[in-house]
């Protein structure tokens, strides 16, 4: 492996491997800093297009393609963890990679991942790695309501089946595709975290405070900062998030998905090697926002400081608030004081995609969190109905 020069400054190429909106938010930032960028995605109008100077369209086990984009660039780093391995190797061969192979090798594969946080000692929820339908009823015959979901490839609850019926272990083998898959005894949740970990390749590490998520349907509604929890909670999370960290060698960002569980156990959910939905509000209201901080550890350069300046608070703006293709009229949301809007410039509305994500300010947890929703309503009167099931708990963020 080639080393870079380190640390890679301003002026540099940053290349990224997916060129989503993670890709783009990321690319916005590093821009800022002087970088240029290059981008490799499947899509040709992908999210980052208009941010990079170059854009190779192929697909992610394309190793021809990917070792054009290493040429290129003084670093790669991806924004989405389906890559190929051959990929990963080649342009690992060429170029600086960073997140490296191993963590990604090991966080692409549900199973992969779960068996390795066991092995290391992490808390997990119960699960079984099942090679036939009747090991999914054999799981729910030992848990009771369990969640199969596929090993690859499953965001944004896809790829998820929910059942709570022996009989029901077929279906949901032959729904996943009639391969091996991932089966988790539901688990009781009191309410859901996620901390954000940078780690430089000098070993540096920054940790932000846990974001407070709601999930509806498996996929993001809103995320908020300061979580408003215990102090006790805000240790053992970030100190949790710390440790799988480290052990995992990651360098760039890893966001952990945790459960805090009706009984007050602390579990890890699943890992992303990224930037992460939750931490969106890392750009209103945190000293360094996820997307500059990633660029920051890339590159070797100090990370920032993960200060809270402000309670902020995201809600995700999906396809479903699009009328066929037209975005919802956002000077109503702008209406509400510390709201922001942002777009991710994708063509295509459908249900369930992520178009954008609303943000906002305030002077809690609770008022930055009204805020957004305010927001969120503003835009999509007739769906208030699906927020109402969040009101309790926003009203238990204020307790
Ligand atoms: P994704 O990759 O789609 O984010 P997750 O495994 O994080 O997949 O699942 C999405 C959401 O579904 C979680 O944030 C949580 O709300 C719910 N969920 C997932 N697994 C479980 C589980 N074992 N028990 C209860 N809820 C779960
Ligand atoms: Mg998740």
């Amino acid at each position: 492996m080639t080393s870079p020069p380190s640390p890679i400054l301003p002026g540099a190429t940053i290349g990224f491997l997916g060129g989503g909106q993670l890709g783009r938010m990321t690319a916005f930032a590093a821009r800022s800093m002087g970088y240029d960028i290059h981008v490799l995605d499947p899509e040709a109008s992908c999210a980052t297009r208009p941010v990079a100077s170059r854009t190779i369209t192929a697909p992610f086990n394309d190793v021809a393609a990917a070792i054009e984009l290493a040429s290129q660039c003084d670093v790669v780093t991806l924004e989405i963890e389906q890559i190929h391995p051959d990929v990963l190797d080649a342009v690992a061969s060429r170029t600086a990679l960073r997140p490296g192979r191993d963590p990604v090798y090991i966080i692409q594969d549900r199973i992969r991942q779960k068996q390795w946080l066991k092995a290391q000692g992490f808390p997990l929820g119960n699960f079984v790695a099942a090679q036939q339908a009747s090991d999914v009823a054999d799981a729910v015959r030992s848990f009771g309501p369990c969640i199969a979901k596929s090993t690859h490839g499953g965001y944004d609850g896809r790829g998820q089946v929910r059942l709570s019926e022996p009989e029901q272990g077929d279906g949901a083998w032959s729904a996943l595709g009639s391969r091996e898959c991932l089966v988790e005894q539901k688990v009781d949740i009191h309410y859901e975290l996620s901390v954000l970990v940078a780690r430089s390749p000098s070993g540096a590490v920054a940790v932000y405070p846990p974001s407070r998520n709601h999930h509806t349907s498996g996929v993001l509604t809103w995320a908020v900062v300061p979580a408003v929890i215990s102090d006790d909670m805000t240790s053992r999370a970030q100190t949790l998030a710390r440790n799988v960290a480290e052990r995992i060698g990651i360098v760039g960002l890893l966001a952990v998905e945790c459960f805090v569980t009706t009984g007050g156990e602390l579990l890890v959910n699943e890992l992303a090697p990224r930037p992460h939905n939750t931490y969106h509000h890392s750009e209103r209201g945190l000293a360094t926002s996820q997307f500059e901080q990633l660029v920051r550890a890339i590159c070797d350069l100090p990370l920032g400081s993960t200060e809270l300046f402000a309670p902020s608070a995201i809600a995700n703006l999906l396809g479903d608030v699009w009328l066929q293709d037209t975005a919802p009229d956002m000077s109503y949301a702008l209406q509400v004081p510390g709201s922001r809007v942002h777009l991710y410039g994708k063509a295509g509305a459908r249900a369930g995609r992520k178009m954008g994500h609303l943000s906002a300010v305030g002077d809690t947890a609770q008022d930055a969190l009204g805020r957004v929703l305010d927001c969120y309503r503003r835009l999509s009167p007739g769906t208030i109905a699906s927020f109402d099931v969040h009101e309790p708990v926003l009203s238990h963020i204020s307790s």
